[in-house]
């Protein structure tokens, strides 16, 4: 479905952005891998993702640096000589009460959680309208609906970017370019695993019985999302079936916003 087509996923060395790097790969696309991690995993995942036939590069632009973002954009461009997917899913959390929220932490977070995908939407979308088509997918989450205690600036910089999805959305709405978010509940990943073992040491707990509090507090299934299944979603929303999906902010979180 995307063969010839390029991918850039933001944060795709790990945990959601892998699943979704993975995902668009196995429907043909090229894929421009980005995030921290060693150079020999980072190797690894580009060999996983070629055995699809595709080709990958990897940039590893700190997604808090504005003229690091242009670079990446601009170089996937000019490797590939287009860029037809952009998925904005990079994070980092940081919980603390508000009165007890470090400045630089708030900083750090809405940089890396928000300002992020303005930076990327801003560079790769003139060359999007220009052919006509395009997939613009933030991994905002269900705190970008509903909020949490201690997440201040996760929730403010997930609310921040379902609206930023709505502005992108209408924008291009009489274009081949679509804008729209996912929000997931719990995955689990290295940043949420990091939530459970504090909550392990907080309430001494055992790290399953962290993790079934974790789930049992908000997500009705109590089971958690997948990288794979939410990779399907990018997918899905990359297809033809997706040209009228606009502005959406689409929640897989086992129930948790029906509360
Ligand atoms: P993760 O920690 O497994 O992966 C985060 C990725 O972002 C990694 O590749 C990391 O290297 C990269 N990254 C972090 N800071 C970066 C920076 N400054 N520059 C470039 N890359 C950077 O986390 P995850 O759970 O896969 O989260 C991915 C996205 O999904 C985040 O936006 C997160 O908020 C969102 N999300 C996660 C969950 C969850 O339960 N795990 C739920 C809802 C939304």
């Amino acid at each position: 479905m995307l063969k010839g087509k390029t991918a850039l996923v933001t944060g795709s060395t790990s945990g959601i952005g892998l699943g979704i790097a993975r995902a668009l790969a196995a429907q043909g696309a090229n894929v421009v891998v980005n995030g921290f991690g060693e150079a020999e995993v980072i190797a690894g995942i580009e060999r996983e993702l070629q055995a699809h036939g595709v080709a990958t590069m990897y940039h590893g632009a700190d997604m808090s640096k504005p003229p690091q973002i242009e670079d990446m954009v601009r170089a996937a461009e000019s490797r590939f000589g287009r860029l037809d997917v952009l998925v904005n899913n990079a994070g980092i959390q940081h919980v603390a009460p508000i009165d007890e929220f470090p400045p630089e932490r708030w900083d750090a977070v809405i940089a890396i959680n928000l300002s992020s995908a303005f930076h990327a939407i801003r560079m790769a979308l003139p060359k999007m309208k220009r052919a006509d088509w395009g997939r613009i997918i933030n991994i905002a989450s269900v705190h970008g609906l509903v909020a949490s205690v201690h997440k201040s600036a996760y929730v403010a910089a997930k609310h921040g970017i379902v609206g930023l999805t709505k502005v992108v959305a209408l924008e291009t709405a009489t274009t081949g370019v679509t804008c729209n978010a996912i929000c997931p509940g719990w995955v689990l990943t290295p940043l949420v695993q990091k939530q459970i073992d504090a909550r392990a040491a907080a309430e001494r707990l055992d790290s399953d019985a962290a993790r079934r509090a974790l789930l049992g507090e908000k997500q009705p299934s109590l089971d958690f999302v997948t990288p794979e299944q939410i990779g399907a979603m990018a997918a899905f929303l990359c297809s033809p079936a997706a040209n009228q999906i606009r502005g959406t902010a689409y929640n897989m979180d086992g129930g948790w916003a029906a509360q």
